[in-house]
């Protein structure tokens, strides 16, 4: 038998001379796969929620966040949350009655 590649090792890309910088965050990078951890989401995702109801163009701005609440059932629901909560702050939009 042929020796291959071992799929669940992810072998990196070849680093380029002098950019250790660069292979310190692959290596990061690695852990994570492309996504945020959800202790990261937890923690933008309030400022996230706010630049959305402005309209601002989050998945431009946060696109790993987008992806992670298209994921995460947790995140997407702590992020629906926090919707519904700054609505109901801003008072444009009463907070829809629903469980608590
Ligand atoms: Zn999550």
């Amino acid at each position: 038998m042929e020796n291959e590649k071992d799929p669940s090792k992810n072998v990196p890309e070849q680093p380029q001379a002098g950019s250790l910088v660069r292979i310190l965050l692959s290596m990061l990078e690695d852990t994570n796969d492309d996504e945020l951890p959800c202790d990261e989401v937890h923690e933008l995702v309030d400022h996230y929620a706010e630049l959305d109801l402005r309209g601002e163009d989050v998945e431009r701005i946060y696109p790993l966040i987008q992806l992670h609440l298209e994921r995460c059932h947790d995140c997407h629901e702590e992020y629906e949350a926090l919707l519904r909560a700054i609505r109901a702050v801003d008072g444009e939009i009463p907070a829809p009655q629903g469980k608590s």
